[in-house]
């Protein structure tokens, strides 16, 4: 049994069909990749995960607990946490700021710096994140306002904002999406000494092939709502099926 299990999920908007009996497993401390052309419901099947969609039929369970009618907090408490495509920190504080936001958020999903109990608990929060810096080598960077770092710093920070939640599973949709190249190569290797030195499961949809085959143990080609294959990175590569789905060939 694979840490996370989708079984049977299926998601309609109106009309569309954007999710059409999805089976899923993901196993533990492997990197999962989620690819398949525009629309064919990568985004719909993370958002199905983290508590913003229900599906309408199927299940989804993580390490053994179902996660579905869980509040999206909830689920992040369970240990499952989420990287966006352009980097989510708060552009206007500081690195060491936006580090105490999830784990304030973790308590009870709210966004509030208020939620600091006391002179005491702002040590023990500082001190924390601090560690983690110092894990994703930005520690010198602490006091910076984030909204002046680079791209690539601004995604360090955001990874590092998730793990200082030590996540079980992080979800990452198109981590890469719009980098320039050298940007691209900086996530990738930060990726791998993320998966390297963690007791962590990735699952990862992304559309550049050299980030997955980079990175990914299996893949899982999505087209219109259902699974296609799934696979190691080497037998999806030769797959006929694939190409002519996906790579256009
Ligand atoms: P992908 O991430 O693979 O590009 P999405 O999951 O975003 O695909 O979308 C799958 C399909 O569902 C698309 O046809 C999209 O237009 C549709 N869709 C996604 N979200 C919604 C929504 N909230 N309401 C209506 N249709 C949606
Ligand atoms: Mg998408």
């Amino acid at each position: 049994m694979g840490i996370l299990e989708v079984k049977n999920v299926n998601k309609r908007f109106g009309g569309l069909q954007a999710l059409g009996d999805v089976n899923l497993s993901v196993a533990e401390n492997t990197v999962h990749a989620i690819i398949g052309p525009n629309g064919a419901g990568k985004s719909t099947l993370l958002n199905c995960l983290v508590g913003k969609l229900i599906p309408d039929t199927g299940s989804v369970m993580f390490a053994g607990q179902s996660v579905l009618g869980r509040k999206p907090y909830e689920i992040n408490q369970m240990g499952i946490s989420r990287v966006f495509q352009t980097p989510e920190i708060f552009g206007d504080l500081s690195v060491m700021e936006n580090m105490m936001i999830p784990l304030l958020a973790k308590r009870d999903g709210s966004f509030r710096m208020h939620a600091i109990e006391s002179l005491e608990d702002e040590r023990e929060l500082r001190a924390e994140a601090e560690k983690m810096l110092d894990e994703v080598n930005m520690l010198d960077k602490q006091d910076m306002h984030s909204a002046s770092m680079s791209r690539g710093d601004k995604r360090r920070l955001e990874m590092a904002m998730c793990l200082i939640q030590r996540p079980k599973l992080l979800l990452l949709d198109e981590p890469t999406a719009g980098m320039a190249r050298a940007d691209t190569n900086n996530t990738i290797d930060l990726l791998k000494e993320i998966k390297e030195k963690r007791d962590i499961t990735m699952c990862i949809i992304e559309h550049d092939m050299h980030v997955v085959f980079s990175l990914a143990d299996r893949i899982t080609v999505l087209a219109q709502g259902t699974p296609l294959v799934e696979d190691t990175p080497e037998n999806i590569k030769g797959h006929p099926k694939v190409k002519e789905a996906y790579l256009g060939e």
